[in-house]
C-alpha cells in the first residue's frame, strides 16, 4: 500500500525544565555546569528521614504555562511517587503527579505553510501538563568497567506537557514544538536549551489506513535531542511501520531509541518489559487546594504571547500573516524587528531584510540574532540608505556581509567602497547608448514584443556601471530609448 494511504497519528511528550534558582523539593541550586554532585543534599539524594517541601516558584511557573496553553488549572493538587528502579534515581521513585496534575486539558494553535503560501492553522489539544522532579545523570565517558552518577539534576523541576495524539505529520510535530518553545520563551519559564536538557521530547507514533478511526499500535521514540531529530524520527517510524503492515506483519507496542547518526530508530524495550510504575500518593507532601484568586493573580502576570504579538505586528505594520508568524517564533527576533522600527525604517523592508539576508548570514556563521554583529540600529541604517536612494538593493546585499564582518555602519562602507548609487541621468544615458549599440539582437527582440530582452539590457547597464546605476532609472531610460522613433 502506498505510504500516502496511511494516516500517521502522533502525540508528543515534552519535558521542560522550569527556570527556578532552587530544586523543586529542596533548596539545592539548579545551576548548570557545576562539579558533579555539588548541588545535592539529603532530600534530593533520597536519604531516609529527609522531607520534600514544594518550591512555590516551580508551581507558579507551571501554572503560567498551563494558562498560556489554555489548560484547566486544577483546584486540588496532589503529588505521587512513581516507582521504578534506575541507577540515576536515588530514591528508586520519582515524585510526579498522577491523577491530580496541576494543568488539565488545554490546547495550542499551530501554523503550517499552506499550498498558496499562506498560513493554515490547526488546533492541537493538550492532554495535561504536570510537575515532576528530574533524575540524575550517568557518566560513562573515560571510565573503564564502571559508571559514575551525577545527582546535580536530581530534583530539578520539570513540567511534562503531554499532547493528545492530534498531530498528523512530522511537519505538524515540528510546528507544535516550535510553537510550544516560543510560548515557553515568551513566558520566560525555561531557557529551552535542548543541548543542556532543558527541553526534551518523546514521540508516540502509530499509523492507520486513511479513513479508519481506530488507533494503530504505537511505538514510543525517545532520545530526540533536536526538533529536526523529532521530525526525522517520526518520518522513519511512519515508513518502518508502513513496511511492516505492507508485509502482513503486526506492529508491536515498544519503546525505541533514535540514533541521529544512523538516521534510524532501535528497539529499547518491548511492552513485556515495560515498567509498571505502581504509583501511590507521596505521603510527605499533602494534597492542597489552589484558590481561584491565586490563579487569577498569576494570569495577570502573563506577557503578550506569540499569537497575540503576530496579530499585532501584522495589523500595525501591514505584514503578511506568514511574515509575522516567522518573526514571532523567536522572541529575540521579534524584539530585533521592533528595535529596527524605532529608527522609522519601512516595516516590510525590515521584515524582508531580516528574513532573507540577515537570517541567512546568521545561519551561515552559526550565530543567533542575539549575538548578531549587525545590531538593529545598523540594519535600519542600511535600509535608510536604500530608501533615500544612496544605494540600490543589489549593492545593499554586498554591504550587509561587510557590516557583518567589520561591524562598521553601512554609510561608512558605502563611502569607502565608492558604492554611492548613480542617479545622474546623463551618465546612465551614455551607458544605455553603449549597451543598445552592443546588443542589436536584444533590441530587435524587445521591439518585437519580447519583454525579457529588456531585463537583459537593464542587467547590462547595471554591469557596465559596476552595479551603481539606479535600476529603476536604467529601466526608464532604456524603455524611452527603445521606443520606435
Ligand atoms: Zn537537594
Amino acid at each position: 500500500m502506498p505510504l500516502d494511504d496511511y494516516e500517521p497519528v502522533i502525540g508528543l511528550e515534552v519535558h521542560t525544565q522550569l527556570d527556578t534558582k532552587s530544586k523543586i523539593f529542596c533548596s539545592c541550586s539548579t545551576r548548570f555546569g557545576c562539579e558533579p554532585n555539588q548541588n545535592t543534599c539529603p532530600t534530593c539524594m533520597g536519604m531516609p528521614g529527609s522531607l520534600p517541601v514544594l518550591n512555590e516558584e516551580a508551581l507558579r511557573l507551571g501554572i503560567k504555562v498551563g494558562l498560556a496553553l489554555n489548560c484547566k488549572i486544577s483546584e486540588r493538587l496532589k503529588f505521587d511517587r512513581k516507582n521504578y528502579f534506575y541507577p540515576d534515581l536515588p530514591k528508586a521513585y520519582q515524585i510526579s503527579q498522577f491523577d491530580m496534575p496541576v494543568n488539565g486539558p488545554g490546547w495550542l494553535m499551530i501554523e503550517l505553510k499552506g499550498a498558496d503560501g499562506g498560513l493554515v492553522e490547526r488546533k492541537i489539544r493538550v492532554h495535561r501538563a504536570h510537575l515532576e522532579e528530574d533524575a540524575g545523570k550517568l557518566l560513562h565517558e573515560g571510565i573503564e568497567g564502571a559508571s559514575l552518577v551525577d545527582f546535580n539534576r536530581a530534583g530539578v523541576p520539570l513540567l511534562e506537557i503531554v499532547s493528545e495524539p492530534d498531530l498528523r505529520s512530522p511537519e505538524e510535530a515540528y510546528a507544535y514544538l516550535t510553537a510550544l518553545k516560543a510560548i515557553l520563551q515568551y513566558l520566560e519559564v525555561s531557557d529551552c536549551n535542548m543541548e543542556e536538557g532543558s527541553l526534551r521530547c518523546d514521540a508516540n507514533v502509530s499509523i492507520r489506513k486513511k479513513g479508519e478511526t481506530k488507533l494503530g499500535t504505537k511505538a514510543e521514540v525517545k532520545n530526540l535531542n533536536s526538533f529536526k531529530a523529532v521530525q526525522k524520527a517520526i518520518q522513519y517510524e511512519i515508513e518502518r511501520q508502513a513496511a511492516m503492515l505492507d508485509n502482513g506483519e503486526r506492529v508491536v507496542q515498544e519503546t525505541r531509541l533514535w540514533n541521529d547518526d544512523k538516521g534510524q530508530t532501535f528497539l529499547m524495550r518491548s511492552k513485556e518489559e515495560a515498567h509498571d510504575y505502581r504509583y501511590f500518593p507521596e505521603p510527605d507532601l499533602v494534597p492542597f487546594t489552589l484558590s481561584a484568586e491565586t490563579v487569577e493573580a498569576i494570569r495577570k502576570t502573563l506577557p503578550e504571547l506569540p499569537a497575540a504579538r503576530a496579530a499585532r505586528l501584522a495589523k500595525n505594520y501591514g505584514l503578511s500573516a506568514y511574515d509575522a508568524a516567522v518573526l514571532v517564533q523567536e522572541k529575540p527576533l521579534a524584539n530585533y524587528f521592533e528595535d529596527c522600527l524605532k529608527s522609522k525604517a519601512n516595516p516590510k523592508m525590515v521584515s524582508n531584510w531580516i528574513q532573507s539576508e540577515l537570517l541567512a548570514l546568521l545561519n551561515l556563521n552559526k550565530l543567533t540574532i542575539e549575538n548578531s554583529p549587525v545590531k538593529a540600529e545598523a540594519l535600519a541604517g542600511l535600509i535608510a540608505l536604500i530608501e533615500n536612494n544612496t544605494i540600490n538593493g543589489k549593492i545593499a546585499k554586498d554591504v550587509l556581509p561587510l557590516m557583518f564582518e567589520t561591524g562598521k555602519p553601512a554609510g561608512e562602507i558605502v563611502k569607502e567602497k565608492g558604492w554611492v548609487q548613480v542617479t545622474d541621468t546623463k551618465f546612465i544615458e551614455e551607458i544605455a547608448d553603449g549597451v543598445i549599440e552592443a546588443n542589436p539582437k536584444s533590441v530587435t527582440d524587445f521591439r518585437a514584443g519580447k519583454n525579457q530582452a529588456l531585463g537583459f539590457l537593464v542587467g547590462q547597464v547595471m554591469k557596465a556601471s559596476q552595479g551603481k546605476a539606479n535600476p529603476k532609472l536604467a529601466n526608464e531610460i532604456l524603455v524611452k530609448k527603445l521606443q520606435p522613433q
